[in-house]
């Protein structure tokens, strides 16, 4: 009778026990690299999105008026929420701040496979520090966030936006045509490139450099292409970055590329991004670099960088890759066998449950056939059965799901089962 809204999933069960495992994984790595977990609203003012984007960014949101009259949208991302959070109450706290989050994110998007209209992001941001080990640090949790995941195939790229514009300058482009390029850039259409650049009367010879930097992995053909020193200077604090990356956090698997362009107007500096290629069209899991919002917030100035990860093409990207994730099993299943044997059966999942186990208790009063098929639909590891001829001896029969092995136990002896 009612259908789900377009572009929005429901959850089954095991979709849920998948999605907890990799979410709790994936906290755990943001806590060992010292970030702490905060939460901002599910809506923001309106005006908190279109300060950094504009008006266009409109056309992408979930934007609404409440019953006060008032702008409201849903957030199409977390970055420009917890830097309202951050200016509004966090200004004082001792920096490096490094927060973390998780929170599902709208965009009116087209829905196909890996886009959504509402998704989850885990994210973080860090505060208050722009040192080489800070953004090489940041660029390895992201990294290893998602390695940890389990995923097996990633690729790593990372650029820096303030070299792509010194680019733009030596070629003395203007700032539309810049943003006419942009797209193409971003879309690796580096014919077009050529061909645009040609159009804005760039030298064939000069045009041809341009793309070759932009495809270039080698970050010393890079620096030959500039003369001033503040390109040089740029370059030398991405190679202090890329060396600590590499040298010491260990991580060889990156690939510079100058053609990274994420939206010049929000981020400056440093970007990354890293994709699982099985993931096709929709192949971008992380996007992240250095960016400037707190002054546009009204806050004092720092440096702050941060990433997002696509929590839902993470877990598609791990079974497009077979990930095994482990089942999520209940431990035990009691089945008192007539009504007078419930209170015991009860008492003994009170003593299980409070020993932390996964117990549950047939509410059916049904016979013991249906009862154990019904626990294996569930995918217990052990069913507990109590009948009279147990409960005499103070004992219990516990059936190994697995195996079909029975054994007759003593209830006082009821926690040695799981040993
Ligand atoms: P962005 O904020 O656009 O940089 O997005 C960060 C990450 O969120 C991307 O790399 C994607 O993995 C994911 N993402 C963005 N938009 C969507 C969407 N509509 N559906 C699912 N995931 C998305």
């Amino acid at each position: 009778m009612f259908k789900i809204p377009r572009g929005t999933r429901d959850f089954s069960i095991e979709d849920m026990q998948k999605r907890r495992y990799i979410e709790e994984g994936m906290r755990s790595t943001f806590q060992t690299f010292g970030y702490r977990e905060i939460q901002t609203p599910t809506f923001e003012t309106l005006e908190l999105f279109t300060a950094k984007s504009g008006q266009e960014i409109i056309e992408e949101l979930y934007s609404f008026k409440d019953k006060g009259g008032r702008d409201l949208a849903l957030r199409p991302e977390l970055t420009a929420p917890v830097i309202r959070f951050y200016v509004d109450k966090l200004q004082m706290e001792p920096k490096p701040l490094k927060l973390f989050y998780f929170g599902n994110c709208f965009r009116y998007d087209r829905p196909q496979k890996g886009r959504y209209r509402e998704f989850r992001q885990a994210g973080c941001e860090i505060i208050g520090t722009d040192t080489p080990e800070a953004y090489a640090e940041l660029i390895v949790l992201a990294y290893k966030i998602l390695e940890n995941s389990g995923i097996e195939d990633l690729r790593l790229n990372i650029g820096n936006l303030n070299i792509l514009s010194l680019i733009f300058k030596q070629l003395k482009l203007t700032r539309e045509q810049q943003k006419y390029l942009i797209p193409l850039i971003d879309k690796s259409l580096f014919e077009d490139v050529f061909d645009v650049l040609r159009d804005f009367g760039i030298k064939g010879e000069d045009a041809n450099k341009f793309i070759e930097i932009l495809q270039t992995p080698d970050v010393k053909i890079i620096k030959k292409y500039f003369k001033d020193d503040s390109a040089i200077k740029e370059i030398g604090e991405l190679e202090q970055i890329l060396k600590l990356i590499e040298k010491a956090f260990g991580i060889k698997n990156y690939k510079v590329q100058m053609s990274i362009v994420r939206g010049l107007d929000y981020y400056k500096g440093l970007v990354f991004e890293i994709e699982a290629p099985i993931l096709g069209a929709e192949k971008q899991l992380c996007g992240g670099g250095a960016y400037d919002l707190i002054s546009l917030f009204g806050g004092k100035k720092t440096p702050s960088a941060g990433f997002a990860i696509g929590f839902d093409r993470t877990i598609v990207a791990l079974e497009s890759e077979n990930y095994r994730f482990p089942k999520s099993q209940i431990d035990a299943y009691v089945i008192p066998l007539n009504e007078d044997i419930v209170d015991l059966a009860i008492n003994i999942v009170q003593i299980l449950r409070n020993e932390g186990f996964l117990v549950d208790l047939d509410l059916l009063r049904r016979g013991l056939g249906k009862s154990l098929k019904y626990a294996s639909s569930i995918d217990v590891k052990k069913a507990i059965i109590l009948g009279p001829k147990e409960t005499k001896q103070n004992s219990v029969t516990v059936r190994d799901m697995e195996t079909g092995e029975q054994k007759f136990i003593k209830i006082k002896n009821i926690i040695k089962i799981f040993q």
